[in-house]
């Protein structure tokens, strides 16, 4: 009897471990949910999702004091995310010179506080870069990247000029929109959305309550198109809007500059040049601070 429960037991040990070990090799050959089959030529990219409840602040710098204005500069991209790119130039490289620039000119004129999503080449999401700026109650919010004209054809590579972007429902034009989907794609991994809301974008903003941030921003993009007479090259129409993910933050005046073209090999080698960085950051530093010191540009139609 007692031979016959020790057998009864070991015959359940092994079954068990049959099972266990049946359950294992299903598990490891069942597909990860949401993935997608990948086709020839595919890669899978892994990344570590960042936990958007720990946002790490990035140091403040500038004039130790709370009461002046504090400037959130956003140079574009960063780590695995590119962006834009052309023989001997990444965007993400480029953009955080211009960036770097900016940063030491307003620092150098004073009266301000200046803060950077990244300051070195590292990955930031879209929806962190916007949060940090609210979080350390930032006064404005200048996004800066370059755009690509393709490489299609060699037309493409005289395509040049920068452009202010806003934040609307709605883009300005089909290239306002283009641009915007090849920038709001830096909040997707796979397919998957980092953010979790890129589907709300859309419907984000442009309520009442936010129409002053607005106005506010589009007066931080006249006083760059103003101040940059001369001085920088501009897009024909300067002045666009689009559903930009990065520039939702709903109480922070925010504008996206789109510096040039990277695919211009011109346009690149003058941003990546000291003298291309000095001109750029004189202006934005100067169009910031008419900013905060209250004065605007009328717009089409205005006074
Ligand atoms: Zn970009």
């Amino acid at each position: 009897m007692e031979r016959l429960g020790r057998m009864a037991t070991f015959a359940s040990i092994i079954a068990i471990a049959l099972l266990g070990a049946v359950v294992a090799a299903r598990a490891f050959a069942l597909p990860v949910p949401g993935a997608a089959r990948l086709l020839p030529g595919e890669r899978v990219l892994r990344v570590k999702l960042p936990d958007a409840r720990a946002l790490a602040l990035p140091p403040i710098a500038g004039i130790d004091n709370p009461d002046w204005p504090l400037v959130m500069i956003d140079p574009g991209h960063g780590g695995y995310d590119y962006g834009a790119r052309a023989p001997g130039y990444d965007e993400k490289d480029l953009v955080l010179g211009l960036a770097l620039a900016l940063r030491d000119r307003l620092i150098a004129d004073g009266g301000v506080r200046v803060a950077m999503t990244r300051a070195d080449d590292s990955f930031v999401p879209l929806r962190d870069r916007a949060e940090a700026a609210r979080q350390l109650g930032a006064s404005a919010f200048v996004s800066i990247h370059a755009d690509s004209a393709g490489s299609d054809s060699e037309a493409a590579g005289e395509v040049a000029g920068a452009t202010i972007y806003t934040l609307s429902d709605k883009a300005s034009s089909a290239a306002a929109q283009r641009f915007a989907a090849r920038e709001n794609a830096a909040s997707q991994v796979n397919g998957q959305a980092l953010s979790g809301q890129s589907d709300t974008v859309s419907a984000i903003l442009i309520d009442l309550s936010q129409r002053r941030t607005q106005e506010r921003s589009r007066q931080i993009a006249a006083l760059i198109e103003r101040e940059g007479q001369g001085v920088l090259t501009f897009h024909p129409q300067p002045q666009r809007s689009a559903t930009l993910e990065v520039l939702r933050a709903p109480d922070v005046p925010s504008v996206l500059f789109e510096s040039g073209y990277i695919t211009n090999p011109a346009e690149a080698a003058h941003l990546a040049s000291d003298d291309g960085k000095a001109a750029f950051a004189r202006v934005l530093a100067r169009a910031i601070r008419f900013h905060f010191a209250g004065e605007s540009v009328a717009g089409p139609g205005g006074p």
